[in-house]
């Protein structure tokens, strides 16, 4: 068996030693007689392997009880209508930095009387708007950011300073540095970039931030999921097993998210500097708000780009096509890639320079 290299930007790449355990475990979980799948979500195993998977995540996030950590299905997707539901009363401010701010927005505006305050549109997402706490209004409810831009390849290298509560989409940056959580309002990220597979979404909500909304339909209140302690009804068992395992990887294999940082830097600053010494590639975002886990480039021609990922693919390393909205090429290298990985990407990229630049 040989494993490809995945930069997909998600579903994505799965650390091996995860996969390992999961198959080591599918047919009988822990002495328990079954495998995870087959378990009730009442049972004792399954609290347990909840916990876990909870308590872990704020060991690594270092999250303080002024907190909930939710496990709510409906992807990242569904929080653009979650959280207007559940916290706007009044207004809300957005940054606009690409296609997911786009999409939040527009469901915000079908909820809540919604502002884009600042965007880099008009530079096609290349940057991050620098804001300044004067832009916003202290009446709204909270500033809304995507804080990485996993189409595009930019990501904030500071958080705006705002006197409102910020809500922020971390889908696919969520673990892959250390955040002082207690600077955000929300955060809420999909599962499936860096956390684990397909089907959740993790919300961590200031506890003091959660109001009365009895008239919300039980499923959108985020008040059904603190009482139930994500268990109202049946929640994806295996994905949140799945998650937790990923989560004592990262704890006890890569040791924290210090060390997850240095790793995912020393990936990121190989590709870049490849990318920047380069006269074929073109790197898309500007440097100082270049993302850690999705690198966007091109080579400015279509052909060029699309024989690239095909030739690429014949090597052994796939998902390396832009999003369809952009073009060109983007990789991802989110936790679960390794400096490996990347160094043979590397390599392909001087070799194809070489042979067609
Ligand atoms: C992938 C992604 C989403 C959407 O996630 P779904 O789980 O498919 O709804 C939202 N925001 C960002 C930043 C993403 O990368």
């Amino acid at each position: 068996m040989s494993r490809i290299y995945n930069f997909s930007s998600g579903p994505a790449i799965f650390p091996e030693w995860v996969l390992k355990k999961a198959q080591q475990e599918m047919l009988e979980y822990n002495n328990s007689g079954q495998s995870v799948i087959e378990m009730s979500h009442r049972s004792m195993e399954f609290a347990t392997i909840l916990s876990a998977c909870e308590q872990d995540l704020r060991d690594l996030m270092n999250i303080s009880d002024d907190y909930h950590v939710l496990f709510i299905q409906g992807g990242a997707s569904l929080q653009f209508s979650m959280i207007p539901l559940n916290l706007a009363k009044n207004k809300v401010e957005i940054i606009h930095t690409g296609e997911w701010t786009k999409k939040a927005y527009t469901e915000h505006r079908k909820i809540v009387d919604t502002k884009i305050i600042a965007s880099s549109e008009n530079e096609n997402f290349t940057y991050i708007p620098e804001i300044t706490s004067s832009m916003i209004d202290k009446e709204a409810d909270y500033l809304y950011i995507c804080q990485n831009n996993t189409i595009y390849g930019s990501c904030y290298n500071k958080l705006p300073e705002t006197p409102i509560p910020l809500v922020a989409d971390l889908s696919s940056m969520i673990l892959s540095e250390p955040i002082n959580v207690n600077n955000y309002g929300l955060i809420f990220a999909g599962a499936q970039k860096n956390m684990g597979p397909a089907g959740i979404c993790i919300v961590i909500i200031r506890k003091d931030l959660i109001k009365d909304n009895d008239n919300l339909p039980t499923m959108l209140n985020y008040k059904t999921y603190i009482d139930s302690k994500s268990l109202f009804n049946t929640p994806p068992t295996y994905t949140i097993y799945l998650c937790g395992l990923i989560f004592r990887w990262l704890k006890e294999k890569i040791g924290g998210l210090d060390k997850m940082k240095n790793i995912n830097e020393e990936k990121a600053t190989l590709l870049y500097n490849c990318l920047d010494q380069s006269k074929l590639f073109i790197p898309k975002v500007k440097k100082e708000y270049r993302s850690l886990m999705n690198v966007t480039f091109t080579t400015n021609s279509k052909d060029l780009d699309n024989m690239f990922v095909s030739k690429a693919k014949e090597a052994g390393l796939i998902n390396l096509n832009g999003h369809s909205l952009v073009g060109g090429m983007r990789a991802s290298i989110y936790n679960a890639m390794t400096i490996d990985g990347v160094q043979t990407l590397v390599e392909f990229l001087k070799n194809f320079e070489v042979k067609y630049g």
